[in-house]
């Protein structure tokens, strides 16, 4: 057997005549930047998270520039978030003009510990991006009561949490805005790269949408950037919006199956969830002390696994300049070497998490 760590083919397969039929319908319209399916993504995905706008652009990377320009962003000014996240959480701080500044990831849900926080806040301090990270809701309660002593924004990356909540509330909904990425392999992926922000705030939908199109069509009201959502993949993206809830339940069983299987086994920790979390699985990361071998063994059995993210942000050539060591981040620093996630998608079948559950606890048994 042989089990690929995603098979974006398989849901192809799921929803394919509705798909062949939207992408016919962008060619026959040339509707390929903005237009009709652009527009319907836009309102069905604000009206997915009960906010009032959603403005699409290129990648989820850019989401995150184009809110922290809108959100007047200067030199110098400081930003707070997780040590343990995609680059993109960082990189865009840095592009905006910001300093990083790194907490350590809480060892339960490898979220921000929001109990650092305050201890990094500074005369320069302007906002904090929270990460729902693989799924599970960061703090978000300790968050905004933070943000709203120190009056700072908060900028929501829920990259990988479409539809995740933290106390019934839909995380995207708590801070000044939120990004999206819509990357193929994301819990709402569309066939090429694909982002969005979601926010209530009126000025800042308007000033975002109009900077990511050259700063206005027509008249261009300043310099604005080319960040556009293509007609293709909003196509792509109306036809798998309706899905969403119903893999995302997929994502669901496929991790609670995971949990009994491997319950006990070995030194394994599979994911823990706090309370008041609605988990999506975007990713099922579990650790253990001999990762690097059973992650070689799972690979000559056929079965595919990624290391999400192998060293913590800090400690990547990039932030070197920071001057960070290990013990500043011990938590992060500890997991990179630790996780491993399993494959995880909604049309895996039970044969197939079988098998990885029994080729884990073969590795186990062979006293490996
Ligand atoms: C995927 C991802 C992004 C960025 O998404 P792109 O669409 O690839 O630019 C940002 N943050 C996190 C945590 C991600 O996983």
């Amino acid at each position: 057997m042989k089990i690929p760590f995603v098979d974006l083919h398989a849901q192809y397969l799921t929803i394919k005549p509705e798909i062949d039929a939207a992408i016919q319908d962008v060619i026959t319209n040339s509707a390929y930047i903005r237009g009709p399916h652009v527009d319907k993504f836009e309102k069905l995905w604000s009206e997915a998270m009960g906010m009032k706008h959603c403005v699409s652009c290129a990648n989820g990377t850019d989401a995150i520039y184009i809110l922290m320009r809108g959100l007047g962003i200067k030199p110098g000014d400081e930003v707070i978030t997780t040590s343990h996240s995609w680059i993109s959480t960082t990189e865009t701080i840095t592009q905006a003009g910001g300093k990083v500044v790194f907490v350590d990831s809480e060892y339960d849900t490898f979220n921000l510990n929001a109990a650092q926080i305050e201890s990094k806040i500074t005369s320069r301090t302007v906002g904090i991006i929270p990460v729902h990270l693989y799924g599970q809701p960061a703090d978000m309660e300790a968050v905004m009561a933070i943000a709203k002593k120190h009056k700072l924004w908060v900028i929501e990356d829920c990259a990988q949490s479409h539809l995740a909540r933290f106390k019934g509330k839909l995380v995207g909904t708590f801070g000044d805005a939120a990004t999206f990425s819509f990357y193929p392999g994301k819990n709402l992926g569309a066939y090429g790269d694909a982002g969005g922000l979601v926010t209530n705030d009126d000025k800042l939908a308007d000033w975002c949408a109009t900077y990511a199109r050259h700063g206005g069509k027509g008249e261009h009201m300043m310099e604005g950037i080319n960040s556009r959502l293509d007609g293709l993949q909003a196509a792509i993206l109306n036809v798998k919006v309706p899905h969403l809830q119903k893999w995302t339940e997929a994502r669901r069983t496929v991790a609670a199956r995971y949990n009994e299987l491997l319950a006990g086994v070995g030194d394994l920790v599979t994911p823990k969830v706090a309370a008041n979390r609605d988990h999506v699985y975007h990713l099922y990361v579990i650790r253990t002390e001999k990762r690097d071998a059973l992650k070689k063994y799972l690979g000559d059995a056929g079965i595919g696994t990624v290391l999400n993210y192998p060293k913590a942000l800090p400690f990547y050539p990039a932030y070197a300049y920071l001057g960070h060591q290990t013990s500043d981040f011990p938590v992060s620093y500890a997991n990179s070497s630790r996780i491993l996630s399993l494959p995880i998608f909604p049309e895996m079948t039970d044969e197939m998490i079988q098998y990885v559950a029994n080729s884990i606890k073969a590795f186990y048994a062979a006293g490996r």
